[in-house]
């Protein structure tokens, strides 16, 4: 990028939103894990969807990469430019508006700055929620969310990002806006081209707006912990669940025994139960009616799961400050991980009925392993449960920690792929899973995943090489 392109981008956004200098822009070319670090030619900073089609119009023109950026919360390396240093990073942070929110509707206009939390409180005034909920929810872009297709916490009730996304605005690579960014629960009208934006992750557009739906909100919640003797029990315990408390069920998170006793023992966080039970869950209902007997409801199906074996012992939260210690083992998991050693993370999901299969055959393929932990957390409700290798630090140094993580992935992926499941659940491909996509998507829908990027996108300015190569 060179200085007459410097001024043609000052021109279009002013110049205090070009950053050019290194101690500006670090923050923007590396990852918040560290793991990833680029360089670039500018971090640039749109206040509209205008100003990024004329950004994209002139880097179309003149084929400069552009790598779109919001909270930068990604974990595969997707937001951040490589090491060339001939990208420029459009960061959506100053398209924080909320720009519509009709509540008949039950629907919600935002730009794709807008900060997660900052999107929560707005529902909730209005006595509504949006519900995604990540642990990243402080930092991550509603731009980044769609792009990734988040998932989180409550998809077992409200589904994915896409769930929640009625119309986008979104700007081509030529520059072109397109606006489909109506209100509607229902147009058929052809082919749902906002679809292609969700999940591409960055590759083929940059969002500059989206509609999304809004929930009732709920005014009584009974969350409860439970310890389990195996994968199956779980299982069984969630299909029962479903089938008893329909949609007031928000969440259904499971953890190993290792990974609850790595948070008590690292995270100043206590478990609510004793004993040795190797399986715990994390199960919470909610109703947006105040007086619905949600606690008396979670309570009738635990015990008749303790009656028929499946529960060996289980708490219900008794208060507000209970509930958050339940969660609190759930919420400091990473930390604690982190503070134990080499975390190596899989974001893998198989059908619901295979979780226990799945579970058992990493254990058993892993069991060898010297100088590693293996824990397993996530969400089983939706059939992604978090691999987690955690190799001694001591014994394993980085270097051959990255020579161990990638045998260790590759048995992962390898049973997620028999089992049927997707080496991706939630957090995306970026650079981290890009190569390994060939081996796991058939060659027929990858090739049409070329196709459309090389249509929407001739120049190959759209974030490339992420998410998929073109050769
Ligand atoms: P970024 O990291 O900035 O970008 C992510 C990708 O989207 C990049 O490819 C980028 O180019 C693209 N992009 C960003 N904005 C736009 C835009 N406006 N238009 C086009 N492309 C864009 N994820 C989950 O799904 N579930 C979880 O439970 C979860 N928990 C997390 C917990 C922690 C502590 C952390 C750090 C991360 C977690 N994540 C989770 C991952 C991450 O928060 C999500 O992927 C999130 O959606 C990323 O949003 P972001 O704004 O930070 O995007
Ligand atoms: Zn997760």
């Amino acid at each position: 990028v060179d200085s007459t392109h410097l001024q043609k981008l000052i021109d279009i956004v002013g110049r205090e939103n070009v950053l050019t200098e290194p101690s500006d822009t670090a923050s923007f070319t590396t990852d918040w894990r560290g793991r990833f670090k680029g360089c670039c030619a500018a971090v640039v900073r749109p206040g509209s969807a205008k100003e990024v089609s004329e950004i994209l119009r002139y880097a179309s023109t003149h084929r400069i990469p552009v790598v779109p950026q919001g909270g930068n919360t990604g974990l595969v390396g997707g937001g951040i430019p490589d090491a060339t240093g001939t990208a420029i990073v459009i960061a959506l942070t100053r398209m924080n508006r909320v720009r519509k929110v009709d509540v008949l509707n039950d629907t919600m206009i935002v730009e794709a700055g807008c900060v997660l939390v900052n999107i929560q409180a707005a529902a909730r005034e209005i006595d509504r929620i949006f519900p995604l909920s990540l642990g990243s929810e402080g930092s991550c872009q509603i731009g980044g969310n769609i792009a990734t297709n988040a998932g989180g916490l409550e998809v077992v009730r409200y589904g994915p990002m896409r769930d929640h996304v009625l119309g986008l605005e979104v700007v081509l690579p030529n520059g072109d806006i397109l606006e489909d960014i109506l209100e509607l629960r229902k147009n058929n009208t052809g082919y749902d081209l906002k679809q292609l934006f969700i999940g591409a992750e960055g590759t083929l557009g940059i969002i500059t707006a989206a509609s999304v739906r809004l929930y009732p909100r709920p005014h009584v919640t009974a969350t409860a912990f439970c310890a389990l003797a195996s994968a199956d029990d779980a299982l069984s315990v969630l299909s029962m669940v479903k089938q008893r408390c329909g949609s007031r069920l928000s969440t259904f998170e499971i953890l190993s025994k290792l990974q609850v006793d790595l948070v008590c023992t690292h995270a100043d966080v206590q478990s609510p139960l004793t004993g040795s039970t190797p399986w715990f869950l994390l199960i919470e209902l909610t109703d947006p009616d105040k007086d619905a007997p949600v606690e008396e409801l979670l309570l009738n199906v635990l015990s008749d799961a303790m009656e028929s074996g499946m529960v060996a012992d289980a708490a219900i939260a008794q208060s507000d400050s209970q509930k958050e210690s339940f969660w609190a083992i759930r919420h400091r998991v990473s930390e604690a991980n982190v503070a134990t050693g080499r975390v190596l993370s899989h974001d893998t999901s198989v059908p619901v009925s295979s979780c226990a299969e799945f579970v058992r055959q990493v254990e058993s393929a892993l069991k060898d392993q010297p100088s590693m932990q293996l824990s397993f957390v996530g969400h089983l409700g939706d059939g992604n449960i978090h691999a987690v290798a955690i190799f001694d630090r001591d014994r394993v140094s980085a270097k051959e920690f990255e020579v161990r993580a990638s045998e260790v992935s590759s048995i992962v992926y390898d049973i997620t792929r028999k089992l049927n499941g997707s080496i991706s659940a939630e957090h995306g491909v970026g650079v981290s899973l890009r190569d390994k996509l060939p081996g796991h998507k058939n060659p027929v829908e990858l090739e049409l995943m070329r196709k459309i990027k090389r249509l929407m996108d001739p120049e190959n300015i759209m974030n490339p090489a992420k998410l998929v190569t073109l050769n």
